[in-house]
């Protein structure tokens, strides 16, 4: 079986390729003229939907998105999925995070709650779509630490660690991730799809 990823990014073709072993994953590379999908919707499950839909329309195969972000409890879940965009340009990832440590400075360490999300989507071309939930629990930290992943990592510390994300090794972090969870629960119902 074929599967294309809606993505350019290299490091979530190799991750799905890693979770989907077995199953051929292919990137969006093998098909320059894909559509551009703007994440217009008000949920990560919206917007995965868009880019699995449009992609598996695209090339007529089955199609998987995904969309992901942090959700911060004292602010209602925002950034949400707002969060690569937060401070305005899309994938400022300084400007998006010290935006945020601007606006939590004033909230308190018990308050400091929030979690990375990541909804992942399937587009079958017979029209068949499901989508898989994968999050990651822990607190934002008022001062960045570590110079690994990318984000909001460096002020995001799991539950259960001391460490921020960008303080972890690629694996231990896929190992965890949101968005690590979210692929494997999405690999066991394409592994079982009658
Ligand atoms: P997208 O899912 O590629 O649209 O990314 C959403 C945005 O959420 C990223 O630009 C980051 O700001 C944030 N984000 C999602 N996952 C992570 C993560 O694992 N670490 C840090 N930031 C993340």
């Amino acid at each position: 079986m074929k599967i294309v990823l809606a993505t350019r990014n290299q490091g979530k073709i190799a991750e799905l390729r890693r979770i989907l072993d077995g199953i051929d994953v292919i990137g969006l590379e093998e098909f320059p003229d894909a559509p551009e999908v703007p994440e217009t919707e008000l949920t990560f499950a919206g917007n995965a939907l868009l880019k699995a839909r449009a992609i598996a329309a695209h090339t007529g195969l089955p199609a998987v998105a995904d969309d992901s972000g942090l959700c911060v409890d004292a602010m209602n879940g925002m950034p949400g999925v707002f969060s690569a965009r937060w401070s305005g340009g899309h994938g400022d990832d300084q400007g998006n995070l010290d935006l945020l440590l601007g606006q939590l400075s004033d909230v308190a360490p018990e308050h400091r709650g929030a979690r990375f999300v990541c909804v992942a989507a399937i587009a079958w071309p017979s029209g068949e779509e499901e989508t898989v939930e994968g999050r990651l629990d822990g607190v934002v930290i008022a001062v960045p630490r570590g110079t690994g992943g990318f984000g909001y990592d460096p002020i995001f510390v799991p539950e259960g660690d001391t460490r921020t994300t960008a303080e972890m090794a690629p694996e231990e972090k896929d190992a965890i991730s949101h968005r690590g969870k979210a692929f494997a629960a999405l690999a066991d119902r394409i592994r079982t799809r009658p």
